[in-house]
């Protein structure tokens, strides 16, 4: 062996660990003690000749590292790439699994094929003989593109927004009337671009609103009618960057996600993070707020608008994730919370305000008043603990009302995916149908009202009792009809179930 081909073995070894030591050179040359022989002779001669790429002719100091094959064959390394790219792109199985051709490469190699060259088998990745597709995922079967009910390029008048939103909404007329007049200013100005000569400031929203009244409702219906990417998110596990919780800007990047990694669609998108009162200023913290005010001060930017650089398909950057680059002066962001304890700050000021001078009005006054929350205003925000900076961010301030018992009652059977209708659908299926007495429904909003939980309670009371309903009912053919009363869900009586020969009789109490 020269004294060239020691060094390089040498070198190679090193380069691949050193374990295998079966290197193309290596193992070619030992194969070939002949010819390595010759070349021992001949030392001095071949010390002046450079190897030349049998390929592309190139000599060893042009071409770099040679892979050297039988019969003084040398490739450089570029074309042994090349080749193996070409290779695996044809059936070079044949070829492989052809034992002349491996009977062939055990004499030079020692091996049945290329020694330290691994193939890509492309019958594995195509998934014949009975191997299953690993290396694939199945394709979605396109999904039909439905037209939006609301279309934001020629966005339609505010009261038209507005019907839309009366079809699924019950109550709620204030909110539903400042939501539809400021996502029509917003996409007017989105449509038509006129940011430059009379600035529109952008309509980002405050909506003030007790558990379960339908603010995500609300949002959710809004995004959908129009057809927009909504992220929705939670401002509890939003901290400052590089504590542990979300980053602030992970909310982008849950938009992004929602549009299908879509920058575009995804910066005419809205975002709307709930529980927004619990990001207020801490009282009384001697340590620094990162969950708090930090995180009021940290989504000014993306408020107003910013580019941010958020990874696409994880919720934190890191190396491994790419970027995309998302403008957020085009998304609308709306912020929702019920502000525990705002009532209070709302009274005292009002009650300050009315007991000075002659005029003074007992203090108790507003003890009782139900519409109190909708007298806020934004000193009673900053009061609660929001920085000037950030309400100064949110111009649309909009509150909702608690449900009373009729609302409650509508949205069990008006909105247009109401619960009884979904549950009468599904007994339709059944050829069964359902009824409930309106004595049945005022006792279920009754039961809601008590838990405090809003329109929420309601599904689960329902779900309650309609559990038995819904097992013992297709076990018999003849039902025809069921009839929900308030016994029945008072739990002294039974459903009131007719037979389909409309025999009606008092159900078992099921
Ligand atoms: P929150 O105000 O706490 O965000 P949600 O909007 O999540 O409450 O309301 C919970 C559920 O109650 C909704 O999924 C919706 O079905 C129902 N709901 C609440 N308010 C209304 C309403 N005004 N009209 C129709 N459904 C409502």
């Amino acid at each position: 062996m020269s004294e060239y081909q020691d060094e390089t073995k040498e070198l190679q070894d090193q380069e691949e660990g050193g374990d295998s030591g079966e290197t193309l050179t290596g193992k070619a040359s030992d194969s070939h003690g002949d010819a390595s022989a010759t070349s021992r002779a001949g030392k001095s001669d071949n010390a002046e000749y450079e190897d030349v790429c049998f390929i592309c002719r190139r000599p060893e100091s042009k071409a770099g590292r040679m892979f050297r094959l039988p019969n003084h064959i040398c490739v450089c390394d570029d074309c042994m790439h090349k080749t193996m790219e070409t290779v695996s792109q044809f059936d070079y199985q044949g070829m492989l699994n052809n034992p002349d051709f491996q009977d062939q490469m055990k004499q030079f190699t020692g091996q049945k094929g290329f020694p330290n060259i691994s193939f890509v088998n492309l019958a594995d990745l195509q998934g014949d003989g009975g191997i299953p597709n690993k290396q694939k995922l199945k394709k979605k079967k396109p999904k039909e593109k439905q037209e939006p009910v609301l279309d934001i390029h020629n966005i339609p008048a505010p009261h038209k927004i507005k019907a839309s939103l009366d079809e699924y909404v019950v109550g709620q007329e204030h909110a539903k009337k400042v939501i539809s007049v400021a996502v029509y200013n917003h996409y007017k100005r989105v449509a038509t671009n006129t940011m430059d000569e009379i600035e529109i400031e952008k309509s980002n929203m405050l909506m003030i609103g007790p558990t379960g009244c339908g603010k995500t409702y609300l949002v959710k219906t809004l995004a959908k009618l129009l057809d927009v990417p909504l992220a929705i998110a939670d401002a509890t596990s939003l901290t400052e960057a590089g504590y542990i919780g979300d980053d602030i800007e992970s909310v982008v990047s849950k938009l992004l996600a929602a549009a299908d990694n879509d920058v575009e669609k995804a910066e005419r998108g809205i975002i709307f993070i709930d529980e927004i009162d619990k990001i207020a200023k801490k009282k009384e913290t001697r340590s620094r707020d990162v969950s708090g005010e930090s995180v009021q001060q940290g989504m000014l930017k993306l408020l107003e608008g910013a580019e941010v650089e958020v990874p696409v398909g994880a919720n934190s950057k890191n190396a491994m994730v790419p970027l995309a680059t998302v403008n957020t002066r085009n998304i609308l962001f709306i912020c929702g919370g019920a502000f525990p304890d705002l009532e209070d700050i709302i009274k005292e000021r009002l009650t300050k305000s009315a007991s000075i001078g002659f005029g003074g009005e007992l203090k108790d006054k507003y003890d009782k008043d139900k519409n109190l929350l909708s007298k806020v205003t934004v000193e009673d925000i900053r009061n609660f603990g929001m920085i000037p900076e950030f309400i100064g961010r949110l111009p649309i301030l909009f509150t909702l009302e608690s449900l009373s018992k009729e609302m409650m009652i509508r949205i069990l059977k008006e909105p247009k995916n109401a619960i009884l209708k979904q549950y009468q659908k599904l007994l339709e299926l059944d050829e069964v149908k359902l009824e409930f007495t309106d004595d049945a429904l005022e006792s279920i909003a009754e039961k809601a009202m008590k838990r405090d939980t809003g329109a929420r309670a309601l599904r689960s009371i329902i779900e309650e009792f309609m559990l038995d309903i819904m097992y013992e009912i297709p076990k018999d053919d003849n039902i025809g009809k069921v009839t929900i009363t308030r016994e029945y869900i008072e739990g002294s009586g039974g459903p009131l179930i007719e037979i389909r020969s409309n025999l009606a009789i008092e159900g078992p109490g099921v």
